[in-house]
C-alpha cells in the first residue's frame, strides 16, 4: 500500500531489529519465541508510540499547531514520547494526567514522570479517574487558543485512525524483514490498550494480505470490552486507507487475564516475565504492558495454544522507563497478587 500521501515526520533511522530469542525460547521449551525491537523506534527513549507519533505530529505541523496536548496515566510512556517528539520539533507541550489509581499521583517519582521534568514539559494538569479526557484537553487547548498559541490535541495512546497508520508501517516493514530474512510466523502476539498498535497491525496485514492470525494481550480489558476497541480502530485504519475492506470481527483476538488486579498494578506472572526476558535475552519489558503481555505470550505457551514447531513473534513495544518507578517489585521484593 501506498501510504506517501501521508504527511510522515521521521524520528527512527531504517527499520527497527526483527531477531530469534534463543535462549528464551529453550528456557520456555515450545515455540520458536522472536521478537520486533519497537522498544528500539526513536524518541528518548521510543516505544510503539513513535510510530504513531510520526503521522500525527506532521498533522500538528501542517495545521500550524505551537503545542502538542495529550494525556495519560501518572507514569504514561506516551505522555514521554509525546514531549520527545514535541522537544525535537520546536514545540511545546502539555499533559492531562488522569490519577486512575487515586493516590498514585506523585510529583517526585522517577521512571516517566522524572523524564516529563527533564525533557521540559511546560505545564500538566492532574485529574481523578473517570473524568472526561477529551473536554479536559480541549480545556487546555482552549486556555491557549485564548492566550494567541495553537494546541494540536492528541488522543490519549495517539490511537486514532491516524496514529493507527504508524502500524501499517510496522506491518509493511515485517512484510520487507520476513522476505529479507527468510523467516515465516505462525502467530504474532502484541499488547492491546487504547488499540492503536493492534489495530492499525490488524489493518495493516489484512490491507498486505500478511495471512498471520493476531492475538493481542489485554493491558486494561478483556477481550468483551478490548475487542469492539479494536475492531472499530482496525476499521477506521482501512477506511483512512481507502482500502473499501470489511474488518471481519473475527479477526480481532485478544485474551484477557493477564492485566489484573488493575491497568498499572504489578502482579506475580509480570514479574516472572520481565525476569525472565532479563535474565535470559538481557532484553528490558516494562512492569505496566510488554511485561504482562510476555506473561500472556507464556501462560499461552503453557497452555499448549502455542506449540513446539510453531513460531511466535513477539512484539515489543517499550516502556522500560517505567521499571525504575518499580524497582523493589521487579526485583521480588515486594509481595504482589498471582
Ligand atoms: C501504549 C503502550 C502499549 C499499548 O499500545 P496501544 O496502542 O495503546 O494499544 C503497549 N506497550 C507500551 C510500552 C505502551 O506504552
Amino acid at each position: 500500500m501506498d501510504l506517501s500521501r501521508f504527511p510522515r515526520r521521521r524520528y527512527t533511522a531504517g527499520a527497527t531489529p526483527l531477531e530469534p530469542m534463543p535462549r528464551f525460547s529453550q528456557a520456555l521449551g515450545g515455540p520458536e519465541i522472536w521478537i520486533k525491537r519497537d522498544d528500539l523506534l526513536g524518541l528518548a527513549p521510543g516505544g510503539n508510540k513513535t510510530r504513531k507519533l510520526e503521522f500525527l505530529v506532521a498533522d500538528a505541523l501542517a495545521q500550524g499547531a505551537d503545542t502538542l496536548v495529550t494525556c495519560g496515566a501518572p507514569q504514561s510512556n506516551h505522555c514521554r514520547i509525546t514531549l520527545s517528539a514535541a522537544v525535537k520539533e520546536g514545540l511545546k507541550c502539555r499533559f492531562v494526567i488522569e490519577e486512575r489509581i487515586p493516590g498514585s499521583y506523585d510529583d517526585e517519582a522517577s521512571g516517566n514522570h522524572f523524564l516529563y521534568r527533564l525533557l521540559g514539559v511546560e505545564a500538566l494538569t492532574v485529574v481523578p479517574a473517570g473524568t472526561d479526557m477529551a473536554a479536559a484537553m480541549q480545556q487546555v487547548a482552549n486556555e491557549l487558543e485564548a492566550a494567541g498559541r495553537k494546541a494540536y490535541v492528541i488522543p490519549g495512546g495517539g490511537s486514532n485512525a491516524l496514529g493507527g497508520l504508524g502500524y501499517v508501517v510496522c506491518a509493511q516493514e515485517l512484510q520487507q524483514q520476513f522476505y529479507e530474512q527468510g523467516v515465516r510466523f505462525d502467530h504474532v502476539v502484541v499488547g492491546s490498550g487504547s488499540s492503536g498498535t493492534h489495530g492499525g497491525l490488524l489493518a495493516g496485514f489484512l490491507g498486505n494480505r500478511i495471512d498471520i492470525p493476531i492475538t493481542g494481550i489485554g493491558v486494561s480489558r478483556d477481550p468483551a470490552d478490548q475487542d469492539p476497541l479494536v475492531h472499530r480502530e482496525a476499521q477506521a485504519v482501512a477506511d483512512l486507507l481507502g482500502l473499501s475492506m470489511t474488518v471481519a470481527r473475527e479477526s480481532v483476538v485478544s485474551v484477557g487475564g493477564y492485566w489484573q488486579p488493575k491497568y498499572s498494578l504489578p502482579n506475580a506472572r509480570m514479574v516472572e516475565a520481565v525476569q525472565m526476558l532479563a535474565r535470559t535475552e538481557a532484553i528490558l519489558l516494562d512492569p505496566v504492558y510488554t511485561g504482562k503481555v510476555m506473561a500472556g505470550l507464556i501462560g499461552l505457551v503453557r497452555q499448549g495454544h502455542f506449540k513446539a514447531g510453531q513460531r511466535v513473534l513477539f512484539l515489543h513495544t517499550g516502556g522500560a522507563s517505567a521499571l525504575h518507578a518499580c524497582e523493589p517489585t521487579l526485583l521480588g521484593r515486594v509481595a504482589v497478587p498471582d
